[in-house]
C-alpha cells in the first residue's frame, strides 16, 4: 500500500502550516516523541501531555490508534508509516516534509513506536533538525525490548544469568550475514534482543551457533508485546526457527536470546498481565 492510499492518512501529504509562529519567521519546534509499544497507559506522562497539545503530528506504522486518540481532533495527523518490506514514504521524504513544515513555523510532533532513538531512525531525523537549525526536544518512550521483557516475564538482565544486554537489528542489509558482529553477539552471560528479526530468524540462530552459543541456548519470540493479543513463544536456538513457522509468527515481534529466557516459564506461573 502506498503512502497516498493508506486510509490512516487523514490529512494531505503537503499540508499548509497548522499554526505558523505568528508570522515572525521562526521555525516551529519539533518534539520527537516515543509512543511506547502500544497501550496508551505505557506512554510517559510527558508524551501524553505533548500529544494532547499537538497541532500537527507525523506518525508511524507502529503507533497504536489508542495513542493517536490523544491528539486533538483539530490537529493535523499525517501518516508517514513504514513497514519493513514496503516503506510507505521514504525516510528522505519524511525528513523533507518535517523540515518543510517546521521551517514554515508549524510546531510538530514526530511520533514513533517505542523509543525514537532505538531503531526508530529518530537519530537521522534529529541530525537533520540540528543541521537545519530547528529546535527540537526528545521525549523517550518504552522500547519494545522493555515492553517484551515486562509483558512476557523475561528479565533482560539478571545477576545469575546476564550482565550484558545488547539491542541488535535483525534487519540484515541485503540479507548479508556479515552485517552484524556475530562473535560479539554470541558471548555468554549476555542477553541479545533482535528488533526486526523475524524474517532473518534462521540466519540469526545459525550464526549465533556458528560463533559458539550452544544450540540449547534459550530463545524466545515475543509478538505484539504488551498488546492484549501478545504471544510469547519459547524455544532454543535449535528449535525457534521452526516454531516461528508452525506458530505463524508475524510482525511486530522481537527475538530474545540468552539464559534469562529460561526464567519465562517460571515467572509466567504468577505473572499478571495488565
Ligand atoms: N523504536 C521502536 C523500534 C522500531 S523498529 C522501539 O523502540 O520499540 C521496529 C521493530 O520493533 C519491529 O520490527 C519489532 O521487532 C519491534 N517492535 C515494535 N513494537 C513491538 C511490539 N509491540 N512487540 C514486539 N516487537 C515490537
Amino acid at each position: 500500500m502506498s503512502f497516498m492510499e493508506d486510509p490512516r492518512r487523514l490529512e494531505p501529504a503537503t499540508p499548509t502550516p497548522a499554526a505558523p509562529n505568528g508570522g515572525h519567521g521562526l521555525p516551529g519546534k519539533v518534539a520527537l516523541v516515543g509512543a511506547g509499544p502500544g497501550p496508551v497507559d505505557l506512554l510517559t506522562v510527558r508524551a501524553a501531555r505533548v500529544l494532547s497539545e499537538a497541532q500537527a503530528v507525523l506518525y508511524d506504522h507502529l503507533v497504536s490508534a489508542e495513542v493517536l486518540a490523544l491528539v486533538p481532533s483539530t490537529a493535523q495527523r499525517i501518516y508517514v508509516g513504514k513497514e519493513s518490506a514496503c516503506h510507505s514514504m521514504p525516510q528522505a521524504g519524511i525528513i523533507a516534509l518535517m523540515l518543510r513544515m517546521a521551517q514554515a513555523g508549524t510546531p510538530l510532533v514526530r511520533l514513533k513506536g517505542g523509543d525514537s532513538f532505538i531503531f526508530g531512525r529518530g537519530g537521522e531525523e534529529a541530525v537533520a533538525l540540528a543541521q537545519a537549525g530547528i529546535p527540537f526536544e526528545v521525549v523517550p518512550g518504552v522500547s519494545a525490548a522493555q515492553g517484551a521483557g515486562a509483558g512476557a516475564g523475561i528479565p533482560l538482565t539478571h545477576r545469575d544469568h546476564a550482565g550484558t544486554l545488547v539491542l541488535a537489528t535483525g534487519h540484515l542489509r541485503g540479507q548479508h550475514e556479515s552485517a552484524l558482529d556475530w562473535a560479539l553477539l554470541a558471548r555468554p552471560r549476555q542477553t541479545v534482543v533482535f528488533y526486526m528479526g523475524v524474517a532473518t530468524l534462521p540466519t540469526i540462530c545459525a550464526q549465533l551457533q556458528a560463533h559458539g552459543l550452544p544450540g540449547s541456548t534459550p530463545a524466545a519470540i515475543v509478538e505484539r508485546a504488551t498488546m492484549p493479543d501478545q504471544r510469547c513463544i519459547v524455544g532454543t536456538l535449535l528449535t525457534l526457527p521452526e516454531l516461528a513457522v508452525t506458530q505463524q509468527v508475524k510482525a511486530p515481534a522481537l527475538v530474545i536470546v540468552g539464559e534469562v529466557v529460561a526464567l519465562q516459564p517460571v515467572l509466567a506461573q504468577t505473572l499478571v498481565r495488565a
